[in-house]
C-alpha cells in the first residue's frame, strides 16, 4: 500500500490509500480516504475519493518522537567531503518541526551560505522497539518514503555539533507517501536520484550503504527506544551539493515516488540584526 497524508482546500489533513494507475489519463491516480491513523490503529475506508491532482500531499508522517539521522552510510560520500567511513554508525537528531511535506518550500536561513540537498531513503517506525535483532527488523518498520537531509555544510563545519546545520525549520522534506509492501530486502535495493532542476546530481542505490536498514534499525534500538512513527534517515549517496533560491530539488527512490521542493531564502520581516 502507499498510504498517503494530504488535504483538501480549507479541511483538515486525513489519511488515504493512493492507487496508481499505469494508464495515467485514462483512469487518472486516485486516493482513497480513511479513518484515523494507520500508524496508531485500525483503519476503514470512508467511502470517499480523490483524483490525486485534486489534493495538497503532506508529510506522510509527522513524528511524535523523532528522526534520526545517519552520517557517512555511503562511502562515496563519506570521500567526497574527505571523510573516512566510521567504526560504527554516526547518528544524529532532527526535530520534528524541521519536517515539510511535498511542494513546500526549504527556506534558506541568513545564517548560512551553503545549503545542501541530501536525497535519501527514510524508513518510518511501526511500533514501539528496544534492542531488536537484526533478523527481527522488518517486524518493527511500517513502511518507506523519501527525504532531503537538508544541511547547512558550513555550519556543519563551523560547528562542533549538527543541531542547527542539520535541524532548521524546513530542512527535511518527507514525502510523497509512505510504501508499506517493501520488504527489508526490496528496500535495500533501489535507484535513488536527486534531481536540481533539470540536472541530475545523485544517482546511486540503496544497495550501497555501508550498514544496511536491518543493522542501523538494530543498532539505533540499542541505545534509545523507538517509538511508532519515528523515523530513520539512511544517508545520501555520493554528489551533494548547493541549492539556491529559486530552484526547485527533487529527490526519487524507485519503487516509491518522487519529493519536490522549491529552495526560497529567509526574507527577514523588519530587523535582520
Ligand atoms: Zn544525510
Amino acid at each position: 500500500m502507499r498510504i498517503a497524508r494530504y488535504a483538501l482546500a480549507g479541511e483538515d489533513p486525513v489519511f488515504g490509500i493512493v492507487e496508481l494507475e499505469v494508464d495515467a489519463g485514462q483512469h487518472p491516480d486516485t486516493v482513497a480516504e480513511i479513518t484515523g491513523d494507520p500508524l496508531v490503529g485500525p483503519v476503514h475506508y470512508t467511502g470517499q475519493r480523490h483524483h490525486l491532482s485534486d489534493v495538497r500531499l503532506l508529510a506522510p508522517v509527522i513524528p511524535r518522537s523523532k528522526i534520526i539521522g545517519v552520517g557517512r552510510n555511503y562511502a562515496a560520500h563519506a570521500a567526497e567531503l574527505g571523510n573516512e567511513v566510521p567504526e560504527r554508525p554516526l547518528l544524529f537528531f532532527k526535530p520534528n518541526t524541521s519536517v515539510i511535506g511535498p511542494g513546500d518550500p526549504i527556506v534558506r536561513p541568513a545564517d548560512t551560505d551553503d545549503l545542501h540537498y541530501e536525497g535519501e531513503l527514510a524508513v518510518v517506525i511501526g511500533r514501539i522497539a528496544k534492542d531488536v535483532p537484526t533478523d527481527r527488523v522488518g517486524e518493527v518498520i511500517f513502511g518507506y518514503t523519501v527525504a532531503n537531509d537538508v544541511t547547512a555544510r558550513d555550519l556543519q563545519h563551523s560547528e562542533g555539533q549538527w543541531a542547527r546545520a542539520k535541524g532548521w525549520d524546513t530542512f527535511c522534506p518527507l514525502g510523497p507517501w509512505i510504501v508499506t509492501h517493501f520488504d527489508l530486502a526490496e528496500a535495500g535495493d533501489q535507484q535513488i536520484t536527486t534531481t536540481l532542476d533539470d540536472t541530475v546530481v545523485q544517482d546511486s542505490s540503496t544497495a550501497l550503504m555501508v550498514r544496511p536498514i536491518a543493522d542501523l534499525v538494530s543498532y539505533i534500538s540499542h541505545f534509545t527506544t523507538l517509538l511508532p512513527g519515528d523515523v530513520i534517515l539512511t544517508g545520501t549517496p555520493a554528489g551533494v551539493g548547493p541549492m539556491h533560491a529559486g530552484q526547485w530539488v527533487s529527490v526519487e527512490v524507485s519503487g516509491i515516488g518522487e519529493l519536490s521542493n522549491p529552495v526560497v531564502d529567509d526574507t527577514p520581516a523588519g530587523d535582520s540584526e
